[in-house]
């Protein structure tokens, strides 16, 4: 179908929640996509950080066509192969000592929240239901996740959001502290490094307070990783690189490597929290998405994140000697960085796609999520575009 034809039916049948930035994409293959009119783009978006092997793996994509010829539903009354399968590959992987399966990270997000209220009942009693998160943070947009979402202008127009969520400023302990000597507190949900905010790491000095801060309350700690986890940022959970076990993760986008699934993991502590008949979805732990999965945990052994984490290193460097670049942070294969005035960050973004590279934003910063299979060349050629790019604004 031509560009104008699929900007049409966009236009006249799906409501316009999306600024969507035309052609569409058709197919793609590898670290490479093709759009509704022919061209071909070297993608640094990922699908915002979903296709983590890429476009269409062969693995992947075989796995996922041989179990919908198999079983493509299960009710949860029944249980499936492939998602005991993924929860125990998950639990080894990272200690965690329970999942539950949702399908997106809006839903884990969802499930932690009711999670983290119940466990703060059978702990210690009514009153014990809130719940703080940071300012900035990006937890989803259903109502228990957009109320933990630190970022007014997305509630704003959609009030009142749920009752007893509370905000504390990145790296402020003092405040975290003060909400945490309330006494009502269950839970503090935090993203390693902020996705949506614009890729915006925690530091782990503030990260050390935190746990024990957490610990000295019996606060749960709920770490979203949708964004940073499987991998993302060079080791399987990014909180790995602090040396922190949250009592309860959050993970989503790049479980699936393009089909939805979400998954919340919780430790011995947390998983009190939710027992028969206290959660649900129908297409939780669906085989096919969780098949999928399978291959991506498989695929993510340690050699490869250690080529995760030393293309990330290349990354940094190279970002650092762009002209014009400033403030860039991140991790492994997950960064950001802004513009010196009067360059943009969205200018940015339309000049790459017009040299055929598809890279993201946060807020008011340019922000790259590779594909994590992208290799040295492919991620050089996207360097040198947004090198162009960059000149190019003169
Ligand atoms: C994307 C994202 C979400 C929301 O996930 P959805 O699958 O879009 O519902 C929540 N938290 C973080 C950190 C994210 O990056």
């Amino acid at each position: 179908m031509d560009t104008a034809t699929l900007a049409q039916l966009d236009e006249n049948h799906i409501i316009p929640t999306y600024g969507r930035f035309l052609p569409c994409l058709i197919e793609g293959k590898g670290c490479y996509v093709n759009d509704s009119d022919g061209r071909r783009y070297l993608d640094f978006g990922a699908g915002i950080g979903v296709n983590s092997l890429g476009y269409c793996d062969d693995e992947w994509q075989a796995a996922i066509c041989k179990q919908a010829g198999r079983l493509q539903h299960a009710s949860n009354l029944y249980g499936s192969e492939p998602g005991f399968l993924l929860a125990q590959a998950l639990c080894q992987r990272t200690g965690a000592h329970k999942v539950f399966f949702a399908n997106s990270g809006t839903e884990a997000n969802e499930g932690a929240i009711k999670a983290a209220r119940h466990y703060g009942l059978q702990k210690h009693g009514t009153g014990h239901d809130a719940i703080i998160s940071l300012q900035n943070s990006f937890h989803g947009r259903s109502y228990g996740a957009l109320s933990a979402t630190g970022q007014t202008a997305l509630q704003n127009n959609f009030g009142p959001m749920l009752p007893n969520f509370r905000y504390v400023p990145q790296g402020d302990l003092q405040a975290l502290e003060q909400e945490f000597a309330k006494g009502d507190v269950c839970a503090f949900f935090l993203e390693f490094i902020q996705g949506e905010g614009g890729v915006l790491p925690l530091t782990p000095q503030y990260l050390q307070g935190v746990t024990s801060l957490c610990e000295k309350h019996d606060i749960l700690l709920v770490a979203d990783e949708i964004q940073t986890g499987l991998g993302r940022t060079g080791t399987l959970l990014a909180s790995e690189h602090f040396g922190i076990s949250p009592d309860i993760t959050t993970l989503a986008k790049g479980l699936g490597a393009g089909l939805p699934i979400g998954a919340i993991l919780f430790n011995e502590k947390s998983s009190i929290a939710l027992g028969k008949g206290d959660h649900g979805t129908t297409f939780g732990m669906n085989p096919v998405a969780c098949a999928g999965a399978n291959v991506v945990l498989k695929r993510l052994d340690e050699a490869f994140l250690q080529d995760v984490q030393k293309k990330g290193i290349w990354l940094e460097n190279a970002l650092h000697k762009l002209p014009n670049v400033l403030d860039v942070k991140g991790k492994g294969l997950m960064w950001g960085f802004g513009l010196t005035e009067p360059h943009s960050a969205a200018k940015l973004r339309e000049s790459c796609q017009e040299r055929g590279l598809l890279v993201l934003l946060a807020k008011d910063r340019v922000r790259l999520l590779p594909p994590l299979i992208i290799s040295d060349s492919e991620l050089a050629e996207g360097v040198s575009i947004i090198k162009e790019a960059i000149v190019s604004f003169g």
